[in-house]
């Protein structure tokens, strides 16, 4: 749709903006025009002149708009994991008396990390229940404090139904906590109408913000004045520069800020994100459904190895945008695919994921790929050291 707009190495076929989206033209120029023109020139000014302080505000309003939150419930801050342990305790807080927080086995690693430390350090008797996706249902019961899904799992692809499970822990008197990192921006989410407690997610990846760009949060507006959450920094008080000894908390969703807004990355996400959003959402899930059918198509006709396994759902309904196949031998045909120019990742154990955005993604490297990853199968060309040797970043 908009493949212009990125600078993406000419010849390279890039499923991987999953993990990493590439650099748009305008977050360059934005970042270029902030080192010399604000940074540069307005030094310290520039928080004011630039409104730099806004940013959390400005670029949270936008993601707002993309996942269909309320105004004024959407900050972007942090990283996906810290305000995964913020909106964690908040929502704890706010169902004193219950002790489980139900998750999925398979959920991603970090959401399970941080809601284990969080568990040990309170030592309020808490639990992680991990069931399977299926077994959600009768999961969450009385004692369900909260209900922590990432809404597209990061290994299939797999979507659950984050209106109906919202729906079903607010029956259960529990809340509901959505992270979205493999959701935004490619799929259209209504977290106002489906009555969503808290989200989270990620700004690098479908959001194209680059290399370790802030995430977000959402909390829903009934719950802003109920509780304080616990990274209690001088950014989330109602006067900052009243340099008070005591914490107060701001009104509203700003007191889920911590610190001071990294600029520079957030700049760069805000200049991005306005690609996305000058797009109908609903056009680009319909894209997206397209182009990784045509994936799994292609992939069907061109190769033949026994060894290889879809993975994800194959309606396109029930899928995220990329794509997950098995192979015992995943990561070094991911290598061996690289070295041809076509930009997949791997996940341990043999999971191999094709990502598909269609801001930038067409039908034609749907073909390139497919036929790349046939002719590494057929030629085994994926069976030699160098592409068996582990990098400390899959
Ligand atoms: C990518 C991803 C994260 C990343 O968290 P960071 O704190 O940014 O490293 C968290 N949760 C999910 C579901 C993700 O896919």
């Amino acid at each position: 749709m908009h493949r212009d707009q990125f600078l993406l190495p000419p010849g390279l076929v890039y499923l991987d903006g999953h993990s990493l989206g590439p650099l748009s033209h305008v977050a360059d120029r934005r970042v270029r025009a902030l080192l010399r023109s604000e940074w540069g020139a307005q030094l310290i000014r520039g928080w004011t002149e630039s409104d730099w302080i806004a940013l959390p505000q400005r670029v949270g309003e936008k993601i707002g708009r993309l996942i269909g939150a309320a105004p004024e419930t959407t900050l972007c801050a942090d990283s996906t994991s810290v305000n995964l342990y913020k909106v964690l305790a908040a929502a704890l807080a706010l169902r004193p008396g219950r002790t489980e927080i139900v998750s999925t086995s398979d959920n991603f690693p970090t959401d399970l990390y941080i809601a284990q430390g969080l568990i040990d350090q309170r030592a309020h008797g808490h639990a992680l229940k991990l069931v399977e996706a299926a077994d959600l249902a009768g999961a969450i019961d009385g004692n369900t404090a909260a209900v922590l899904l990432t809404h597209v799992n990061y290994k299939d692809a797999t979507l659950l139904d984050m209106a109906g499970i919202t729906a079903q822990a607010h029956r259960a008197g529990a809340l509901a906590i959505w992270d979205l990192s493999h959701s935004t921006g490619v799929m259209p989410l209504r977290l106002e109408e489906w009555r969503v407690d808290f989200a989270v997610g990620c700004g690098y990846k479908y959001l194209n913000g680059g290399p370790g760009a802030p995430g977000y949060l959402m909390v829903a507006t009934q719950h802003h004045a109920n509780v304080t959450q616990p990274i209690s920094g001088w950014m989330g008080h109602a006067r900052p520069f009243a340099f008070d000894a005591r914490y107060q908390p701001a009104p509203g969703v700003a007191r889920y800020l911590a610190g001071t807004p990294p600029v520079l990355s957030m700049s760069a996400l805000d200049a991005s994100l306005d690609i996305t959003l000058g797009e109908d959402i609903d056009t680009i899930r319909s894209a997206s459904m397209a182009l990784s059918d045509a994936l799994i198509d292609n992939i069907a006709r061109v190769c033949s190895d026994p060894e290889l396994v879809l993975a994800s759902p194959r309606d396109a309904a029930l899928r995220g945008s990329h794509v997950s196949y098995r192979h015992p031998h995943g990561y070094a045909i991911v290598q061996a695919l690289a070295q041809r120019g076509v930009i997949g990742d791997f996940r341990a154990p043999d999971l191999m994921r094709f990502g598909l955005n269609p801001l930038y993604n067409t039908s034609l490297d749907t073909e390139c790929a497919a036929q790349a990853l046939a002719e590494v199968l057929a030629s085994r060309a994926w069976d030699r050291p160098e592409y068996l040797q582990r990098n400390r970043v899959t």
